[in-house]
């Protein structure tokens, strides 16, 4: 089996990253960077979006574990007194997959310009670069209001409990193949109005934001924000790709959430 591992880089993390590699390299297991069957992310939540992203392209054939060096994680759930543990788990157990669904982002320019296509592990906003986002939002295709705010989130299952949990989302369950559209901050008054609650839409749904003023927006895919300028539209949907994440042993969700939000 062949292997990488990414560290959020700091010495703890990077201490641990060498140790698990000389470990799994003892095993004859293969290290490979370019085309890994399983992904180690040595660090944060934050670490694994960034595993994450370097390895989009190859989503069905890579899957992800977690060591988290800081606080309880949502993605990563090994500590690091259990590396050992970990590393024999790797190399002689056939690990179980779980998927968790992604949003998938697709970006259309005005003029003709080349859409682009991004799949977020937590979620996408869109903001404004300098003034109040208004952009009409459309559900299945259907006119469903026009948004006056800070902007817009959508988010997966499994990044329910990071930005979206901020903005008063909900928090759903992985297993639930869906999308969550939440509020930034909208204005609400006589004149303008949105539904203010935040909407969960199904995989067989999509969510389409159109610009009503200037065309350039923020638009962030988990850590990566980026400048998008003459934007026609912009998509949002349950991509049919999937992450994987290798399990070893159970990793209830509903434990992660007491654990992190109620008491440790
Ligand atoms: P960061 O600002 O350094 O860290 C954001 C925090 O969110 C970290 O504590 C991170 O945990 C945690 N986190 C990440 N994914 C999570 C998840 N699925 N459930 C619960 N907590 C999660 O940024 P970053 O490390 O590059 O992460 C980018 C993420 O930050 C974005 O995807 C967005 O969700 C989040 N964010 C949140 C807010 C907000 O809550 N107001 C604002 C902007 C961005 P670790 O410490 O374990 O890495």
């Amino acid at each position: 089996m062949k292997f990488a591992i990414t560290s959020k880089g700091d010495t703890k993390s990077n201490t641990l990253m060498h140790k698990m590699k000389t470990y799994l390299l003892d095993f004859d297991l293969i290290y490979d960077e370019e085309q890994p069957d399983i992904v180690i992310s040595v660090g944060g939540d934050g670490t694994l979006l960034y595993a994450f992203h370097r390895y989009t392209g190859r989503l069905d054939k890579t899957a992800f574990v977690g060591v988290h060096t800081g606080h309880l994680g949502f993605y990563a759930d090994w500590v690091p007194e259990e590396i050992e543990k970990l590393v024999i788990a790797i190399a002689k157990t056939p690990f179980q997959v779980i998927e968790y669904p992604l949003v998938e982002v697709i970006i259309r320019y005005q003029n003709g310009g080349r859409e682009t296509r991004f799949l977020g592990l937590n979620e996408a906003t869109v903001k404004a670069v300098d003034a109040t986002l208004v952009m009409d939002v459309d559900i299945r295709g259907q006119h469903f209001e026009r948004f006056r705010g800070d902007g817009l989130c959508v988010s997966t299952p499994s990044g329910s409990t990071a930005y979206n949990k901020a903005l008063g989302g909900a928090i759903l369950h992985p297993s639930i193949p869906a999308i969550q559209l939440a509020e930034m901050a909208s204005i609400n008054n006589k004149v303008f109005r949105t539904v203010g609650s935040p909407l969960v839409l199904p995989a067989h749904h999509t969510c389409t934001l159109k610009p009503v003023n200037a065309p350039d927006f923020l638009i962030a895919v988990d850590h990566l924000t980026m400048l998008h300028k003459d934007v026609k539209s912009i998509q949002f949907r349950v991509a049919d790709e999937k992450i994987r994440f290798a399990r070893f042993r159970p990793f209830p969700f509903w434990k992660r959430v007491h654990d992190s939000f109620v008491a440790d």
